[in-house]
């Protein structure tokens, strides 16, 4: 875009307040630069992944949005519905 090859950047993590620096080979430019084509076409498709639960999802930032439990692998909107209906009526009929 302006010509020019930037060779490092820095990642900025808030919650710890620590800045990592980040060389920038041809590798990585190529990977970001796939990650970010299938990240467009992701978003057109307007299908959203399915969550991948591990270790990682303790301290991501985006969990409260990404809710890996409730969405992920194996679970459908239609069986969440289904079990949230059936416990509120459940509740109901309890005294
Ligand atoms: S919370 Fe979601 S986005 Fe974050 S690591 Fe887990 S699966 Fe990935």
């Amino acid at each position: 875009m302006l010509g020019l090859t930037v060779h490092k950047g820095y990642l900025f993590y808030g919650k710890d307040r620590k800045r990592e620096e980040v060389f920038i080979n041809e590798e990585l430019r190529d990977e970001t630069i796939w990650l970010s084509t299938r990240l467009h076409e992701m978003f057109k498709s307007g299908k959203t992944p399915k969550a991948v639960i591990s270790s990682k999802c303790k301290s991501c930032s985006l969990e409260a949005h990404c809710r890996p439990k409730s969405a992920g692998r194996g679970k459908s909107v239609k069986r969440y519905i289904s079990q949230m209906i059936k416990e509120n009526l459940s509740d109901e009929e309890t005294p």
